[in-house]
């Protein structure tokens, strides 16, 4: 009970390290206590980023002490804590003969502090000298203080946090908050080429979705209802992202800025707000479908006609089209985007029938096994194949050459019973439900 009480009192302070994690984890040794041993570290953890740490620096010339304690504001408890640290700072001083001050002035929140003695001698000697306050008007004065404060954010930080912790912007706001402006990232980022004026580097995408992120909460909190521009501009944001993921890897603290695209389009199409164009509507769909006769119509339709007009648009729009609209940020206007699709000629050789097509295997719920009839017996191995959709029913010649392979190499080749898609590119734009 002693030493307990002692932790608790921080009279006695030990390391969890060494001396509480390592002889738990050799107590709890093997795999039967791995969730233990887990949901222990998952506590340490939890708690270690929210311990509340102050700093102090000082102006030695005044005497004036500056106490720091930095929260997450998206977390209320740590916010309260904060609050209560902040009372036994004031009483402290206090007690020690320091006065609540700062070199600045008095401030909003440390009003509540002053003793009403002290209040009392300055409307008094306010009164007496600035009868008609044209001095700092109303400062220190009666009605001062955090209540009436003009700055809404000091006031509002609290229901920024409820909101946070209870919204999928918090979500957002969890995945890029630790981010260290360092722009390490930039370098490797597909949509950032600034000689082309592209400037979306995950450093910036970032400082963007904080941005709109704020304004979201700030009219959440002030009940102003949320602009639908804002809707516009998480949509720009996302768009401006391959889903690559390389900028994981430079990031000294790991944020994935394709998985955070993601989740925002994840949250625009849960609000309804998702604006996608009509060339990624009709991928989506053809990557849907799974009946044969709906590929095999489409890939003539979209791919292999589709191409070709334009291919002949390009040629004939080629001498009008001699400057290149300039590059920017925001959504491109239809003619610029209409010059951007005719601006290269697409490949008119489109290749093959869909996979299945192909190889004749059209009926849908048989599991086709592919075996040379000399090469493989029942000892030879198995494969699943799994094309996918890019050499399914985009690029069959790849999906063809890899069953070849394996087929003359005497291996059995399984397929899936249906044309399928692995639900990525549905994923990536945000319809979690139709990735599944
Ligand atoms: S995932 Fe997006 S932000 Fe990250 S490197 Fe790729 S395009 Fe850039
Ligand atoms: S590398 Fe990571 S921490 Fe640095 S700016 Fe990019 S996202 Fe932020």
């Amino acid at each position: 009970n002693n030493i307990f009480k002692a932790i608790q009192t921080g009279e006695n302070v030990i390391s969890y390290i060494n001396s509480f994690a390592k002889p738990l984890n050799d107590l709890l040794m093997g795999d039967l206590f791995i969730k233990i041993r887990n949901q222990v570290k998952d506590i340490h953890t939890e708690y270690r980023e929210v311990r509340l740490f102050v700093a102090t620096h000082m102006h030695a010339g005044d005497g004036n002490v500056h106490t720091n304690i930095p929260v997450h504001s998206h977390n209320t408890q740590m916010l309260h804590q904060a609050e209560a640290v902040v009372d036994e700072i004031m009483t402290l001083a206090s007690d020690l003969g320091g006065v609540i001050s700062g070199e600045h002035g008095i401030g909003l929140t440390k009003y509540q502090y002053l003793s009403d003695e002290f209040k009392q001698e300055f409307i008094e000697y306010k009164n007496k000298i600035d009868p008609n306050g044209h001095f700092n008007k109303g400062k220190l004065m009666p009605g001062s203080g955090l209540d009436n404060a003009f700055t809404p954010s000091l006031r509002l930080v609290e229901q920024e946090a409820l909101i946070l912790e209870s919204s999928e912007i918090g979500e957002i706001n969890d995945m890029v908050k630790s981010c260290l402006r360092c722009g390490k990232c930039k370098d490797v980022c597909t949509t950032h080429v600034p000689e082309a004026n592209l400037l979306y580097s995950p450093r910036d995408k970032i400082i963007g979705t904080n941005l709109i992120s704020e304004a979201f909460l700030y009219e959440e909190q002030t009940r102003r209802g949320v602009s639908i521009n804002h809707f516009d501009e998480f949509n720009d944001i996302a768009d401006h992202c391959t889903i690559c993921h390389r900028c994981e890897a430079p990031c000294p603290v790991n944020i994935d800025f394709g998985d955070v695209s993601i989740k925002m389009k994840n949250i625009l199409v849960k609000q309804k707000q998702r604006h996608t164009n009509i060339a990624a509507k009709v991928s989506i769909a053809y990557l849907n479908m799974t009946k044969p006769w709906q590929i095999n119509l489409t890939k003539k339709l979209l791919i292999d006609l589709g191409y070709k007009a334009q291919h002949i648009a390009s040629r004939l729009s080629k001498p009008l089209l001699k400057k290149q609209p300039n590059k920017t940020v925001g959504n491109p206007s239809a003619l610029t985007q209409l010059i951007t699709i005719l601006d290269k000629p697409l490949p008119t050789d489109t290749g093959m029938a869909p996979l299945r097509s192909l190889l004749n295997i059209n009926d849908v719920g048989t599991i086709p096994i592919l075996a040379h009839p000399d090469k493989s017996n029942a000892d030879s191995p198995s494969v699943f194949y799994f094309p996918g959709c890019g050499s399914e029913r985009l690029y069959s010649k790849i999906g063809l050459a890899t069953i070849a392979l394996l087929y003359h190499q005497g291996v059995k080749v399984v397929l899936p019973p249906s044309y399928l898609c692995c639900g990525y590119p549905q994923a990536s734009a945000g319809n979690e439900a139709k990735s599944k």
